[in-house]
């Protein structure tokens, strides 16, 4: 048995039929990710798993026991919001000790353990300062300590990190996956954003309307997309219908097919390569996107994105004739 198991469950407001069947299994120590648009069902299901939900059908699984109609405060779950809700008038340190404090552990324990979850927060020094005196980013460090003092057997991140600003952002992705991992903790995070799953996440959970589309490592939902939902949600990629798959290759298939726009070789003299499919553009546009850049080509009326490295200078320009090459392995069939 996984550590937690959700077995179909289903989750109603009113008649929106918001969590529909959804069966999954999360083993012990990993680092998982909901995924997905706004709106489609992710917080919900972590609200059902720390029972602030009651579900309308299935049931949950917690280490071995059915906790589908437990209390919240019986089951040992922590969370974090994207909302730092500290308490104002408190402390850093009296924030982190709240909880420890409601159970009447002894002060020496409470000291200790306190002293333990702000060194993994990296926030010595700021014992004694107040919330309103931090940035974003060190009151949702607060936050994270306040739940993992508790000493939880899963930790809910709910969008974290989605108040907090890009750069910050980013050390934070890798704080919050060394401290679950330094602790051995079971951790569910929620986002909408594919980098930062990609980057944080030991699963994927890709959440499409109710319903989980696809999950995996982030390799392979990134390298293999099941549907167009997924193609569309990870890695941009190009979507061809079979008519238009068959107009630029003259090769015939059933259903649709997706594409990386970095997958394909551009030249401005024919490739040659050992790629099964070979064709010839016209470029309608150069997109600068950071370290990328993306072209877009039209190939016999169909339009291609093309991304290549942004080393130093545009190599092509409106109207050049552009030579593409792409291999049968990364034309995956949807
Ligand atoms: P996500 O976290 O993926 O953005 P939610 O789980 O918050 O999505 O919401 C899923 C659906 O449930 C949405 O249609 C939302 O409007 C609806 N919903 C969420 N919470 C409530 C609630 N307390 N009452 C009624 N509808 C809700
Ligand atoms: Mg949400």
């Amino acid at each position: 048995m996984a550590y937690i198991e959700f077995r179909n469950i289903d989750k109603f407001y009113g008649a929106n039929h918001v969590l529909k069947g959804i069966s999954l299994d999360i083993e012990k120590g990993q680092f998982v990710t909901l995924l997905g648009p706004s709106g489609c069902g992710k917080s919900t299901l972590l609200r059902c798993l720390s029972g602030l939900e009651a579900v309308n059908g299935g049931q949950i699984f917690l280490d071995g026991e059915d906790i589908t109609s437990k209390e919240p405060k019986d089951r040992n779950i922590g969370m974090v919001f994207q909302q730092y809700s500290l308490f104002p008038n408190m402390t850093v340190e009296e924030n982190i000790a709240f909880g420890l404090k409601l159970k009447k552990m002894h002060p020496d324990t409470i000291q200790e353990k306190v002293k333990a979850a702000i060194r993994m927060v990296e926030l010595e020094g700021k014992e004694r300062q107040h919330p309103a005196s931090l940035s974003g980013g060190q009151q949702q460090r607060v936050a994270l300590a306040r739940s993992i003092v508790m000493e939880p057997k899963v930790l809910l991140l709910d969008e974290p990190l989605s108040a907090i600003d890009a750069k910050l952002r980013k050390s934070l992705q890798i704080s919050i996956k060394r401290i679950t991992k330094d602790l051995g903790l079971t951790s569910v995070f929620v986002t909408h954003d594919q980098d930062e799953a990609m980057v944080m996440s030991d699963v994927i959970n890709l959440f499409h309307d109710g319903r989980i589309e696809q999950s995996g490592d982030p390799v392979t939902v990134y390298t293999r997309p099941v549907s167009s939902f997924a193609a569309s949600f990870i890695g941009s990629y190009n979507q061809l219908t079979p008519e238009q798959f068959a107009r630029m290759t003259g090769k015939g298939r059933l259903g649709e097919t997706a594409i990386r726009p970095e997958t394909f070789s551009i030249s401005s003299s024919p490739l040659g390569n050992r790629d099964e499919y070979q064709f010839e553009g016209i470029v309608e546009d150069d997109m600068p996107r950071g370290n990328v850049l993306r072209y877009q080509v039209n190939v016999k009326g169909v339009q291609i994105h093309v991304d290549v490295l942004f080393r130093s200078h545009v190599l092509f320009h409106q109207g050049d004739r552009v030579y593409l090459s792409v291999a049968e392995r990364n034309c995956i069939p949807l």
